[in-house]
């Protein structure tokens, strides 16, 4: 599958030490406290599996699914809950898990159903951020990498559901998408 990609731009490793990082500074600010770890399917699965078993903690998992009709898969779309908003935040310390903090359209949605539950307090955590490209008022708490403008995939963001499964994170060749 590696051989789809162009170049890679984050590798394993620097994932795997940048998501000890996030793990090792939660772990200090929840000290005592219980948080609920907010997964938002499907892309941030993987990074949430390895984010929580970092976490030298008590906490809880839950999680959400998104889908956005998208004209092309690269191309932002309307968003819609796949299954119904059932998860109950209210008093709770959440920390809600993305793979990409894209336009923003995403979290800004997610973040105003959260907030209407009155959680203990919430915390937002992105794997990426591309900042270039912020269409909505939403910014992360926790970055883990600030990324150009480019599609990228791996490491949980597919392109049409594939790619999940690579390790590391990078920008597919032109002639996947034709
Ligand atoms: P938003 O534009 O609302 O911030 O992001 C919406 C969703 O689009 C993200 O959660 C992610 O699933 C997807 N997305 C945005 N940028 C990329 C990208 O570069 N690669 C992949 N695979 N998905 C992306
Ligand atoms: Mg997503």
């Amino acid at each position: 599958m590696n051989q789809d990609l162009a170049y890679v731009m984050i590798s394993e490793e620097e994932i795997r030490s940048r998501v000890r990082e996030i793990g090792l500074a939660l772990t200090e600010e929840y000290r005592d406290r219980e948080p609920m770890l907010l997964c938002i399917m499907k892309g941030s699965l993987v990074f949430t599996a390895d984010l929580m078993r970092c976490l030298d903690l008590p906490c809880t998992l839950e999680s959400i699914t998104l889908s956005s009709y998208r004209a092309a898969a690269t191309i932002p779309g309307d968003l819609s809950l796949t299954t119904p908003f059932e998860v109950d935040v209210s008093g709770r310390d959440v920390i809600v898990i993305e793979d990409i903090l894209d336009t923003g359209r995403t979290l800004s949605y997610v973040m105003g159903l959260l907030k209407a539950q009155n959680p203990a307090s919430l915390k937002l955590v992105v794997l990426l951020d591309k900042p270039s490209r912020r269409e909505a008022a939403v910014e992360a708490d926790v970055v883990g990498f600030t990324v150009p403008d480019e599609f990228v995939v791996g490491y949980g963001l597919d392109y049409n559901q594939k790619y999940r499964n690579l390790p590391c994170i990078g920008v597919l060749k032109p002639s996947i998408y034709s």
